[in-house]
């Protein structure tokens, strides 16, 4: 899961991109409305932390412009606390919904997470492949009603295989998806990924498909 942050307050951009990296997202940061709006309409995110007083352009104007476009992101709107804006005018542009700062950082991963299960179709808060349950909300994999321990970045490359079960992945696209936008390492690291999730989920689920990526199969273990 990609999530965007446009956030001019940069101690509180890097704290909350830490703790959603903590979470297992693939974070981006940016610090002006124009940045945020011109990364937004490029970059496929799962969702976009956007603060409304933002030098270049106001949040409400990034996100009109976003709707405008077509664009459907999920949109959290950062709102100050003297309720300068109120939050009708947000939810009028287009935003999902706000949150009122100073906010605690539970209640913010709270409403990302409620955000992300709101999605369309990419919704469902527990995927079953075969034997394999990935339970999105609380972050839990379990294999033949065994419990199975993943790091952040295992579970997210997990989840969009999951999310895409039957599909042939690429490694691009996991690394699109589970990493953040500043990684342009070698895209073998998704191997290595795999081959820790095959080692602890057991055999059949992870095909690799020569030189296309990896699927994910139902497969009783
Ligand atoms: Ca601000």
């Amino acid at each position: 899961m990609r999530v965007l942050i446009v956030e001019d307050e940069t101690r509180l951009a890097r704290s909350l991109a830490r703790g959603l990296t903590a979470e297992g997202f693939a974070v981006d940061v940016v610090h002006t409305g124009t940045d945020g709006l011109h990364r937004a309409s490029e970059g496929s995110y799962d969702l976009i932390i956007l603060d409304i007083m933002l030098p270049g352009m106001n949040g409400y104007r990034v996100c009109a412009a976003l709707r405008a476009a077509g664009i459907e992101t999920p949109i959290l709107m950062l709102t100050a606390k003297d309720g300068e804006y109120d939050e009708a005018e947000g939810l009028d542009t287009g935003a999902d919904d706000y949150l009122t700062k100073p906010f605690s950082y539970v209640v913010l991963v709270a409403r990302v997470r409620a955000l992300l299960r709101r999605r369309g179709s990419g919704a469902a808060p527990e995927l079953r492949v075969g034997d394999l349950v990935v339970d999105r909300t609380a972050r839990r994999v379990s294999r033949a009603g065994a419990e199975v321990g993943l790091t952040a970045k295992e579970f997210a490359v997990l989840e969009h295989l999951a999310v895409r079960a039957g599909e042939i992945v690429s490694k691009a696209e996991i690394l699109e998806h589970s990493w953040d936008f500043a990684y342009d390492g070698d895209p073998n690291i998704v191997e290595v990924y795999v081959s820790a999730l095959r080692r602890k989920l057991g055999p059949g689920l992870i095909v690799t498909v020569r030189g296309a990526g990896y699927r994910l199969v139902a497969a009783h273990g």
